[in-house]
């Protein structure tokens, strides 16, 4: 089905009138590429194996949601074209709602190479905009806000950002962002093998050790698996601590794993 046609409905309520989590950003393809060893620049390698699969943050942490059993729903931009059929079709196989999702007229699906190194459980990901206009406060504006218990953004702060930002371990990014956001905010950092920390809305300090797997086999999207399984947990009322073990054991679970089929 082509991107335009996606449905501007607004989702019903889940199962039994239960409320959605909605994940608002990207949906993108992944052309992932599972080689033994990362290669050097210039070689010609054989693959070990070869897949396209639907990446982007929201959209992963969607699919995470879905198969934890939650009802979801995405909003991000679509381009029109083959790309974005096939992960439009992707979202629906899981059960995620894409009512919200914001077609566009122009621009391409943005899209990631990734090299992931079976040896290593490393992902190296180039990434092409596609220019897609983003999802704009007024499209926003039409989403019947009642539909929904959690709405997902950018909370979180990943590794990647904080780094960016100078600091070198969570504690340190928590410590350095807090006063960039609101008294009563919660701040959550996840930093791959040494688990996550988060600052709760009276500064309490939490932390999870990393469930590492027995083989790490795929760390693409483990980001995006904690964001989605702390949403999950908290959303159920549980406490930050609880959401954030059960953060990383979920994550843990997903980087022995290719893909995300097999985290539940
Ligand atoms: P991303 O780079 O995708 O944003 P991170 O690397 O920060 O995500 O990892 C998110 C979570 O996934 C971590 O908090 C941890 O629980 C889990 N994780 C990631 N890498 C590993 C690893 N090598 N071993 C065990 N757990 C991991």
């Amino acid at each position: 089905m082509a991107a335009g046609a996606a449905d501007r409905r607004d989702p019903e309520p889940g199962p039994a009138g239960e409320k959605r989590i909605l994940c608002v950003g990207l949906v993108c393809l992944d052309i992932i590429s599972v080689v033994e060893a990362y290669p050097a620049e210039d070689s010609d390698t054989r693959c070990v194996s070869q897949r396209w699969q639907r990446g982007g943050n929201a959209s992963n942490s969607c699919t995470v949601l879905a198969l934890l059993g939650a009802p979801c729903a995405f909003m991000g931009s679509l381009a029109p074209g083959l790309a974005a059929d096939f992960v439009l079709a992707d979202l629906r196989r899981y059960g995620v709602d894409v009512g919200l999702a914001v077609p566009q007229a122009g621009g391409r699906l943005p899209a990631s190479v990734v090299i992931a190194s079976a040896s290593r459980g490393t992902r190296t990901i180039l990434h092409a905009h596609g220019n897609l206009p983003e999802v704009t406060a007024r499209d926003f504006e039409r989403v019947d806000l009642s539909q929904y218990k959690w709405i997902h953004w950018e909370v979180f702060i990943s590794k990647d950002v904080a780094q960016h930002f100078g600091y070198r371990s969570a504690p340190e990014a928590l410590r350095g962002l807090r006063s960039r956001v609101q008294p009563g905010a919660t701040l959550i950092c996840a930093w791959a093998e040494a688990g996550a920390d988060a600052v709760g809305p009276g500064g309490e300090l939490v932390h999870s050790d990393a469930f590492p797997p027995e083989t790490l086999v795929d760390t693409l999207g483990a980001g995006d698996t904690f964001n989605a399984a702390v949403i999950f947990a908290l959303s159920a009322g549980r406490s930050l601590q609880d959401a954030l073990t059960f953060g990383c054991q979920i994550a843990g679970r997903k980087c022995g794993i290719q893909g995300f089929d097999g985290i539940v």
